[in-house]
């Protein structure tokens, strides 16, 4: 029976890379690997106190790498990979976690939000894991968790070009497995309900309290509660779960 692990030796810090991880969801996850001891790069289009305090703790600060990069340009999505390589020479656990919304029913969807949304969610996300799986092609050996969201099963109304990203992701999780699995690569989905963070500031404390009462759980989604399943995923020995999509709701969609 193989007990390789999937992501790095269990005795040496893993590299991780998280995208977006300057607030919200993927600050969470940054702070997660960091707590385990980890090598962490992130990036975003800009930065955030956090970032200057992980970057400057005596704690994290040799174990943290932060690039300004606009994931939605190829450019800086191959600069960004490039740095972290430069800095550890590896890659065993990648996070695609930067995403964005854009509220609008369909019809009155303009060009520039259509195309910021899928920029960034589905061709950023393409351009970092085409760099990143290459380098773990090599290894032969990573793990790959994609961020999508509920709302990539179930849909919802008024998100439909964000929902279609996140659909699309799952897609690419699927594929994705089946084309690195032989070369001890898992890749799966997380799919987030509802979570307090700047994105859904769109909605307002009347749809919260709605979400809530509709969630066996009885609250909202914290970035720990999301956290601990990425975290579980990409643990060593975790490598025959690959392919799925995880729904991480409180229930709400059970
Ligand atoms: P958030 O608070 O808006 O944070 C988004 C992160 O992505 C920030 O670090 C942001 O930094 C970065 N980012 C945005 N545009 C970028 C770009 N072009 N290039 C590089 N980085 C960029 O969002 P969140 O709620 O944490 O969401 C994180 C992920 O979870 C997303 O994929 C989202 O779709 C998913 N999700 C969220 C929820 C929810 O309820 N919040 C539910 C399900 C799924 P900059 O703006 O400085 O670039």
């Amino acid at each position: 029976m193989s007990t390789a692990p999937s992501a790095g030796p269990a005795s040496e810090p893993r590299v991780v890379v998280v995208t977006g991880g300057s607030r919200g969801l993927g600050a969470g996850i940054v702070r997660s690997y960091l707590a385990s001891g980890d090598l962490v790069a992130t990036c975003s289009r800009s930065s955030t106190p956090e970032v200057e305090a992980w970057a400057s703790d005596a704690e994290t600060a040799d174990r943290f790498l932060f690039e300004e990069a606009d994931l939605s340009q190829r450019e800086d999505a191959d600069r960004f990979v490039k740095a972290v390589i430069e800095r550890w020479g590896r890659i065993d656990v990648l996070v695609n976690n930067a995403g964005v919304a854009r509220d609008g029913i369909l019809g009155m969807v303009s060009d520039d939000d259509l195309d910021t949304v899928i920029d960034l969610n589905l061709k950023g996300t393409l351009y970092v894991t085409r760099q990143v799986s290459r380098r773990m092609l090599a290894r032969r050996s990573g793990a790959i968790v994609n961020i999508s969201s509920i709302v990539g099963l179930s849909g919802y109304r008024g998100l439909a070009v964000y929902s279609a990203t996140k659909a699309a992701l799952d897609g690419l999780t699927r594929a994705l497995s089946r084309e690195l699995g032989s070369r001890g690569i898992t890749v799966n989905s997380v799919a987030p309900g509802y979570l307090r963070t700047e994105m859904s500031h769109g909605l307002d404390e009347d749809q919260l309290q709605q979400i809530v009462r509709r969630t066996p759980a009885g609250r909202l989604g914290d970035p720990d509660d999301i956290a601990r399943v990425v975290q579980f995923l990409t643990a060593p020995g975790c490598d025959y779960l690959t392919g799925q999509v995880i729904v991480v709701d409180g229930g709400l969609t059970a």
